[in-house]
């Protein structure tokens, strides 16, 4: 079988998302599948869909528009703020995109009058991890502002945390986003029909039977696939942690000193590796790397070290169990590695799926 590979299990994505739809739900909260991390596949999205979320979201238009080629049926959220360049492509196959600039949203109402069609802005609200987001007390004037664009509809709020800086969202910065949500409402007599109010970091916030006010919205990617938290890496309960996996061959099994030799001067990445002198080892090569994943996010299984990498190589240390040419090994994948393995072409998806209890499950590979 054709390596490297994913081997993407969609039963256990389909009960991952169905799970966090039905306890978010509970909480008057639905769900967005976002799809940028697996490029925007089709058959992803039609599985997230089947569990129940409510819409796709997705940060790259080139991935919405592959869904759209591939006739994904869904309302389709761009979830980065659009480039100026890009308007028509957004206007065209979006309803939504969220939104932190007046210019921009300037060229969407044009590129949006001369498509003849209206779109809707989610317009994002900045509450500490400094990433995008418009300060909050510049949110009324860019709602004015927002609110006199043609075939422009302002849909709702939403706000981003735990990305750049690692900001959780609580009880105070969620009260913030209702509260803003509110003084919106009151102030210009909308209704905000969304307020999205973060990623699978507000899992633990918003299952935690705290009051979750105005939010009514997240947008869920990382929890789905790798059934995690990413405020702590743990494991949700009840999700499914091993519905991808990474599976590389080996092309090179031999006993080797586990200390270099010669004149030591930085490697292919302008690094000065420290190695711990084991005496001999025995080293597995496999045809996998930078280029493909991120090595820092794989998990190998019991009995292999990862050792390093360069662009194409994947050195590991196979000391406590034998390994030959054309073995093969499975990773656990953190998100980077996931979504770097997803974007290359070098690495087969193998889709796994069961058509129902009965059937055996059968699986297909996708290019
Ligand atoms: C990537 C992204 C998400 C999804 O994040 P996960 O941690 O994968 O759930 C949600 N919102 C925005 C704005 C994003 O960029």
């Amino acid at each position: 079988m054709s390596a490297p590979r994913l081997e993407i299990d969609l039963g256990k994505i389909e009960h991952n998302a169905r799970t966090l739809v039905e306890r978010l739900g509970r909480c008057g909260i639905s769900v967005t599948g976002v799809t940028k991390a697996t490029l925007g596949s089709p058959e992803i999205a039609a599985v997230l869909l089947r569990a129940g979320v409510l819409g796709l979201g997705d940060s790259r238009i080139e991935n919405i528009e592959a869904m759209h080629c591939a006739h994904v049926a869904a309302s389709m959220t761009l979830i980065r703020s659009p480039m100026l360049s890009q308007v028509e492509r957004v206007v065209m196959h979006t309803d939504v995109s969220f939104n932190t600039e007046l210019d921009v949203i300037s060229g969407l109402s044009s590129a949006a009058q001369k498509a003849k069609r209206t779109h809707g802005i989610v317009l994002m609200v900045e509450l500490g991890d400094l990433r995008e987001g418009i300060m909050p007390g510049d949110l009324e004037k860019t709602v004015r502002e927002t609110l006199r664009f043609p075939n422009i509809v302002l849909k709702g709020i939403g706000t981003n945390l735990a990305c750049r800086s690692g900001v959780s969202p609580d009880a105070k910065n969620m009260a913030e986003l209702s509260a803003l949500a509110d003084s919106i409402e009151a102030t210009f007599g909308t209704t905000l029909s969304i307020v999205s109010g973060g990623n699978s970091g507000n899992l633990q916030w918003a299952l935690s039977g705290a009051d979750t006010g105005r939010i009514n919205n997240l947008r869920l990617g990382e929890a789905i696939l790798l059934g995690c938290e990413p405020l702590h890496r743990q494991p949700i309960d009840g999700l499914h942690t091993d519905a991808i996996t990474l599976v590389a061959e080996v092309i090179e099994s031999k006993i080797k000193p586990s200390q270099p030799w010669g004149e030591m001067a930085q490697n292919a990445f302008g690094e000065k590796p420290s190695l711990t002198n084991q005496g001999d080892i025995s080293q597995a090569i496999l045809a996998i790397g930078h280029q493909d994943i991120d090595p820092c996010g794989l998990q190998p299984p019991p009995g292999i070290e990862i050792l390093g990498a360069s662009s194409d190589h994947l050195i590991t240390d196979t000391s406590s169990c034998n390994m030959s040419v054309g073995d093969e090994v499975s990773f656990q994948l953190n998100y980077s590695a996931l979504v770097r393995a997803m974007t290359s072409p070098f690495v087969a998806k193998l889709m796994r799926v069961q058509r129902s209890h009965t059937s055996p499950p059968s699986s297909y590979i996708i290019h």
